[in-house]
């Protein structure tokens, strides 16, 4: 109980310093958004933040995110899958999560499209690209821009 009430209060209290900066910064509030990242935590404990009002949420395990995203199907709920994404695990991904992130190269992309074809689904996804010159970095090479946007519908 003590620990249901802790959740609410940091969403509640995160919402508030968001709002806050938004004020400070002229940017509208509702074009912040928030992902609470729910990986490695119990669904009781993400019942606890929908409860509390969070709709987006971050997964980074593949096959966490398929076992999360069935038992929690009866949500209107938006999944984002977070981090680097093996080609392997797309299946895993692909068609469920709203918002794949962190795509970096046009072989994560051919899979994702598809098994997104596969499934009858249109895939969001966002595309990262390294904007320093640090080897440790993942994302693209930024020259690879066009070769990685030239694959992909720009319609949101
Ligand atoms: C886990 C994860 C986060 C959040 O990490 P915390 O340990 O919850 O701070 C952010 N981004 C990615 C890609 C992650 O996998």
């Amino acid at each position: 109980m003590i620990r249901k009430k802790l959740i609410r209060k940091n969403l509640l209290h995160l919402k508030e310093l968001i709002a806050a900066k938004c004020l400070s910064t002229g940017r509208e509030a509702d074009s912040v958004t928030l992902i609470a990242v729910s990986k490695l935590f119990e669904i009781d404990r993400i019942r606890e933040a929908i409860s509390a009002g969070q709709v987006h949420f971050g997964e980074n395990y593949a096959q966490e995110f398929r076992d999360k995203y069935a038992i929690l199907s009866d949500q209107d709920l938006k999944w984002h899958y977070i981090g680097t994404l093996q080609t392997n695990k797309v299946k895993y991904v692909t068609g469920s999560a709203d918002y794949i992130h962190s795509v970096d190269s046009v072989k994560i992309l051919a899979e994702i499209q598809k098994q997104a074809e596969k499934k009858g689904k249109i895939q969001k996804v966002f595309l990262e690209f390294k904007s320093s010159f640090e080897t440790s970095k993942s994302g693209a090479e930024v020259e690879d821009v066009f070769n990685l946007a030239g694959g992909i519908n720009r319609d949101e």
